[in-house]
């Protein structure tokens, strides 16, 4: 054996690339202390399999679709991937789907917000008596954020039993994450329109459109022109996985673009088809530069939930 220190050093084989790891330098590259996921769900658990099982069956909310949930881990493993990836801030998008449900699920939306550290305290609504005054108390319990599904809901989000609920949450400056475009599979009142009919009358709330409106992405970049303090989330958005069902319209980058400081990152984790990274590798070969990236993965989310 000869001298070792003779043989030219190889380099150390670099390891699989984890998915963290994927995660974290896509963030780490652009300079940010992590990411803001303004559309994670999270709620009881039973409820949770509930959505799983209704994603197995290929149920209405799924337009048909062959739908792999990713992420079917207990909660805490899922609690631990959100830190791994290096997501500071997320939520717990929660809703009901018929009257009754959506004071028991704000309830326990209070104490997971306790018990998670980087859980943004997240409460629910639904057209039916009570709604003003169980608004009032999530948002004097210290609710950030309140999640509507006017799909699942079924529900037209222009209600008169809602409209002090959302004089309350424009007057209170807190974001509701609406569901209310018509994909992957329409509903009786998704769309641009009903939607427009609540800013008409309520044109200070903060709507966070889900899934940039998908498929009416246009009219719904629309909105957020119209409006000041309409943002979109992009979740699920220009994803392989959504590009094969509803494309983003090319021509409308200019556009998104444009509304850089207003669009936020979004997920659903966990109940996604794809690894969480795809969410980032989308918005990445948009190709609207790091400045937009950095705005919103991170920036956007963070003054918007005053996160210093
Ligand atoms: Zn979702």
């Amino acid at each position: 054996m000869g001298g070792m220190s003779d043989q030219p050093k190889t380099p150390e084989t670099p390891g699989p690339v984890t998915e963290a790891g994927a995660v974290r330098g896509f963030w780490e590259r652009l300079g940010l202390p992590g990411l803001v996921d303004v559309h994670t769900h999270f709620m009881p658990e039973r409820v949770l399999r509930k959505v799983w099982q209704y994603f197995d069956g290929l149920g209405p909310l799924t337009g048909g679709i062959e739908w792999p949930i990713a992420y079917r881990e207990e909660e805490d493993q899922r609690l631990a991937r959100l830190r791994e990836f290096g997501v500071r801030a997320f939520t717990a998008m929660l809703y009901p789907h018929k009257p009754g449900m959506a004071r028991w699920l704000n309830d326990w939306a209070v104490g997971f917000a306790r018990r998670t550290p980087g859980c943004l305290h997240t409460s629910t609504l639904f057209p039916e008596d009570g709604v003003a005054e169980y608004v009032r108390e999530a948002v004097e319990a210290g609710a950030r954020v309140f999640k509507a599904h006017v799909q699942v809901g079924a529900y037209d989000p222009g209600d008169e039993l809602l409209d002090p609920a959302w004089g309350l949450l424009a007057e209170a400056g807190v974001p509701v994450v609406i569901h209310c475009g018509s994909g992957p599979a329409p509903g009786k009142y998704t769309g641009p329109e009903p939607v427009g009919r609540v800013l008409a009358r309520h044109p200070r709330l903060r709507l966070v459109v889900a899934h940039m409106g998908m498929p009416e992405y246009e009219d719904f970049l629309g909105l957020a022109e119209r409006y000041g303090q309409v943002r979109l989330d992009t979740t699920m958005a220009f994803t392989d996985f959504s590009e094969r069902l509803a494309p983003f319209p090319r021509r409308a980058l200019p556009r998104l673009a444009a509304l850089g400081d207003r669009i936020l990152l979004g997920s659903d984790f966990p109940n996604i088809p794809y690894p969480y990274a795809d969410q980032l590798t989308a918005l990445e070969r948009l190709d609207l530069g790091d400045d937009w990236l950095r705005a919103v993965c991170h920036d956007n989310g963070a003054k918007l939930f005053d996160l210093g």
